[in-house]
């Protein structure tokens, strides 16, 4: 799997391959180092238990997923069909609009989701089982809070 850590100090995201397992990254942009600690399941890729950056056990899902690609693709769709709607093919221009739909749904469900961890915003993607719940933000705001005072930026 991969993980995204953000440097607690300038917040740039770096790319670490979990597998490597590295016991620290230095931050590109400010030189900080980042200790690492990778558990068994994050170095084999089989779930996200403990995060590498903040030993963290709470994360969440979200799509990795780009919302204008599917509203664009929807748009196009409709103006396609108005034109034959316009032109009185009412049967074609609902069979591409249906078909603009379903090409949405399709796109967005092969979109791979990331888990982000709640505290210090990790993402890791692979192919790990997913066993984080979807966003809450009452967690977030406690989680990251508690986060924050740790690395001293509260
Ligand atoms: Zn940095
Ligand atoms: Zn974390």
């Amino acid at each position: 799997m991969n993980v995204v850590a953000h440097c607690p100090k300038c917040d740039a995201g770096l790319l670490v391959s979990a597998a490597e397992a590295p016991e620290s990254i230095k931050c590109g942009g400010c030189g900080h180092l980042l200790p690492l600690t990778f558990s068994q399941a994050l170095r084999e890729d089989t779930r996200v238990d403990t995060c590498p950056v903040c030993s963290g056990g709470d994360h969440y899902i979200r799509k990795d997923f780009d919302p204008t690609i599917g509203l664009t693709v929807v748009i196009i769709g409709g103006l396609i069909s108005a034109v034959f709607y316009w032109f009185g093919e009412d049967l074609i221009a609902y069979s591409i609009l249906a078909f603009a739909v379903v090409v949405d749904l399709v796109v967005y469900g092969r979109l791979g989701d990331v888990t982000v961890c709640y505290r210090c915003h990790s993402e890791f993607r692979g192919k790990f089982q997913r066993t984080a719940s979807h966003f809450d933000l009452h967690t977030a705001d406690v989680l990251e809070q508690e986060y924050e005072r740790k690395i001293g930026r509260r």
